[in-house]
């Protein structure tokens, strides 16, 4: 994180990924909850690049006749491939507002590209009530923001359907957290990978800072890229109420803070997605304000910071 002086914040207001609307508004909703302001107290230079959004111009359909809006999640991967674009440490770090989580679709092989062509390993930590490990065969739900990991790892049953991968994610490169809601299909899938899970369970027995401390050195030794993709639901729905897709038993508002404490005193995140927030299941903006509250953490605000003015 210390590389970088400024952040470039990208709006994604797609909401076809999902059975309810709602998530097209969040990128609003940081703003309206101060992420500029936030982030500009903390001494970073902020560019607001706006909302990038694409429009699907025919209709596409499969053989497994739930999924829906299949031809929005194409040209999102399309339009995400090339946005993502961060060729070089001084340029801006992007926070990527979305949207519901298809946008990793398109942010994570667009990453990986760049970090590809830089000769350079990408990382991903993912901090998810699910492990979005759908694929266009296994969904039931017919929901394409349940797919996102299982298509950025280049699985074959998105092939002919959805343009291959920029640059597919390598599966020992990715690290879940916060996972406790993952259907039969998934479970069987995600054990035939090298992809490092870490449920509710886990982090319950053992903390979140031993596996976090494994994963960073990891990513260090590697000389990696980290992009951090937080989708909402990670946090328990107590603190957390604005996403369509809740499950009790998430993170706390400390271990949601600790975590975000670490990746900033480790210096290796270069990019970041916010993902399912839905401002109409909020409460007075609650949700909003945490998640700016939890980005600033990321930037290297401590908690305690917040409410001292003897300076
Ligand atoms: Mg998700
Ligand atoms: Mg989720």
């Amino acid at each position: 994180m210390t590389v970088h002086n400024s952040i470039n914040l990208i709006g994604i207001p797609a909401d076809t990924g999902g059975a309810r609307t709602g998530c097209l508004m969040g990128p609003d909703a940081l703003r309206t909850a101060g992420i500029e302001t936030t982030l500009s107290e903390l001494g970073y230079q902020i560019n607001d690049r706006g909302n990038f959004e694409c429009d699907a111009t025919s209709v596409l359909t499969h053989n497994n006749s739930s999924i829906h809006h299949l031809a929005d999640y194409n040209a999102l991967i399309e339009m995400l491939a090339d946005l993502s674009k961060i060729s070089a440490e001084e340029t801006p770090f992007p926070i990527f507002m979305g949207g519901d989580h298809s946008i990793a679709s398109g942010i994570l092989p667009g990453l990986a590209h760049d970090a590809e062509a830089a000769n350079e390993e990408q990382f991903v930590l993912w901090l998810d009530a699910h492990p979005d490990f759908q694929t266009l065969e296994t969904t039931e739900s017919g929901n394409l923001h349940g797919t996102p990991v299982a298509y950025v790892i280049g699985d074959k049953d998105f092939e002919g359907a959805v343009p291959a991968p920029k640059q597919p994610i390598k599966p020992e490169n990715i690290c879940m957290m916060g996972i406790r809601s993952v259907d039969t299909a998934e479970r069987k899938r995600l054990a035939c990978t090298n992809i490092e899970v870490h449920d509710m369970r886990a982090i319950d027995e053992h903390g979140i800072v031993k596996p976090l401390r494994a994963f960073l050195d990891r990513v260090r030794a590697a000389k990696g890229r980290l992009h951090v993709s937080l989708d909402v639901d990670f946090l328990d729905p107590e603190i957390a109420p604005a996403v369509g897709t809740t499950v009790p038993g998430g993170a706390t508002f400390r271990e949601a803070h600790l975590i975000m404490e670490m990746l900033h005193d480790s210096g290796l995140v270069t990019s970041l997605d916010i993902s399912e927030l839905n401002p109409f299941l909020d409460e007075r903006g609650r949700t909003a304000t945490l998640i700016v509250d939890l980005i600033a953490s990321l930037f290297g605000r401590k908690v305690l910071d917040r409410r001292t003015w003897s300076f």
